[in-house]
């Protein structure tokens, strides 16, 4: 599979080549330059979750990769369920939480980690770098953790993510460094940025991005659509099915659109936000206005200039006509993500803000015969105090808890780019 720079139709890459360089050059990111239709996802959707996803990527990376090489990396990287959780007729919850740090993210940050361990070089050591607001640092620092030859930095704001996300990263040690920025995540961002515009640091360290926009992280978030559908079919069920993104960067609701390109058999997408609605005032007609994002309780979703639609827009070669029709969407305030988990909850689901979020879009758009499944980003227990303002107990699990005990191992430094350099040189 060959991959196409969204800026530049005329710039190529292998996906070896597209992972290692994170975004594409001119500021552009990597995308398939084209996707094969499947016609046999009638088979495909018959056959056990590890082996249907084996046999995709392999279709996909197969020029690239030994196929046992590739066969063990996805074996080893999707090693958890994605259950689908029967809420009412009709209506089901895509659990893509039961990773080791209980967020989907886990699922792309695993799969890039296997990736860049078969890509590397021996004896050419890397040093990830990344900024994170919360579960992307904790999804990445796992699955690197122990990793011979690579070495992991988390950037996270000081006392602004929450105790129980700070400790699933900061508390590893070993390869992973935890740097308390005494700043905001935006700060960060731009530390980083700061460290990857330095060509010879970038060389000495090999310095590679972690960032969502990476392929490597893309390409795997295919794989549960079509896990949904399966888990349908086994009950008979194969039409009008409708998939609710809870969405930020829109990395997620991408890699949905590009399995339906491939005909996974998926009657519409929905791009769900939260009040960071720049898609979906631009899908109901609205200029293309990105901003400075708003915080809001579903926190992973504030992205107020999302990185993927670019991606999205090229998929569909800018034809929004077309892209309406393959999606729905909507957004909601905090005020109405609670009562969508109220809601929820009278029905018997505890479901996290995220998921609360794409859930309500849902309800609004979803036909009387349709089918509708929303994806579980995250389990509940990573939002307590979301929960606790609304007078809810959450059963924390066992990982989770035993993190309280554990202590945090992280650097503190000042917002300055000097500082970062003295950690990475040290
Ligand atoms: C990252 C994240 C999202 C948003 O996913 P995108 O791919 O950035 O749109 C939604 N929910 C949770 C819990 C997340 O961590």
């Amino acid at each position: 599979m060959r991959f196409i720079n969204t800026r530049n139709p005329s710039d190529t890459a292998t996906f070896k080549e597209a992972v290692l360089q994170g975004p594409a050059p001119e500021g552009g990111l990597w995308m398939p330059e084209s996707l094969p239709d499947f016609e046999d996802w009638n088979s495909l959707l018959q056959l056990r979750w590890p082996e249907r996803s084996e046999i995709i990527l392999r279709r996909l990376l197969g020029d690239e990769f030994d196929g046992e090489a590739l066969a063990g990396a996805i074996q080893r990287a999707l090693d958890f369920p994605v259950p689908l959780v029967r809420i009412r007729r009709g209506l089901y919850s895509l659990e893509l939480f039961h990773g080791p740090t209980l967020a989907f993210k886990d699922v792309g940050a695993r799969f890039f980690a296997e990736m860049l361990t078969l890509i590397k070089e021996p004896g050419h050591p890397l040093t990830i770098l990344t900024a994170t607001s919360g579960d992307t640092g904790a999804a990445v620092a796992h699955a690197f953790w122990n990793r011979p030859e690579v070495r992991v930095m988390v950037l996270y704001p000081k006392g602004r993510v929450s105790d129980l996300q700070e400790r699933q990263f900061a508390t590893l040690g070993g390869n992973v460094t935890a740097l308390a920025v005494d700043g905001s995540f935006d700060d960060c961002q731009d530390l980083v940025k700061a460290c990857f515009s330095d060509p010879g640091l970038k060389a000495r360290h090999g310095l590679t991005s972690a960032n969502s926009i990476n392929v490597a992280r893309l390409l795997p978030q295919m794989l549960y659509y079509a896990e949904a559908l399966a888990q349908l079919h086994a009950q008979d069920v194969r039409d009008g099915i409708v998939i609710s993104v809870p969405s930020g960067n829109f990395g997620n609701l991408c890699a949905g659109l590009m399995a339906r390109a491939m005909g996974l058999p998926v009657r519409a997408l929905i791009a769900a936000t939260n009040a960071n609605a720049t898609v979906p005032e631009f899908l109901d007609g609205g200029p293309y206005r990105p901003r400075p994002s708003v915080a809001t309780i579903s926190n992973a979703m504030d992205v107020g200039a999302p990185n993927n639609w670019e991606r999205i827009l090229h998929l569909f070669r800018g034809d929004t006509y077309a892209l309406r029709s393959a999606l729905r969407w909507g957004h909601k305030s905090d005020e109405e993500t609670k009562r969508a988990l109220r809601e929820l909850r009278g029905m018997g689901y505890l479901a996290d803000p995220h998921a609360a979020v794409a859930y309500a879009v849902l309800e609004d758009r979803l036909g009387l015969s349709e089918t509708g499944i929303f994806l579980g980003t995250a389990h509940p227990a990573k939002f307590l105090p979301v929960y606790e303002h609304m007078g809810i107990q959450v059963p924390i699990p066992d990982e989770l808890a035993a993190l309280k005990d554990r202590p945090v191992v992280a650097q503190e430094v000042p917002r300055d780019v000097q500082a970062i350099w003295e950690v990475l040189e040290a």
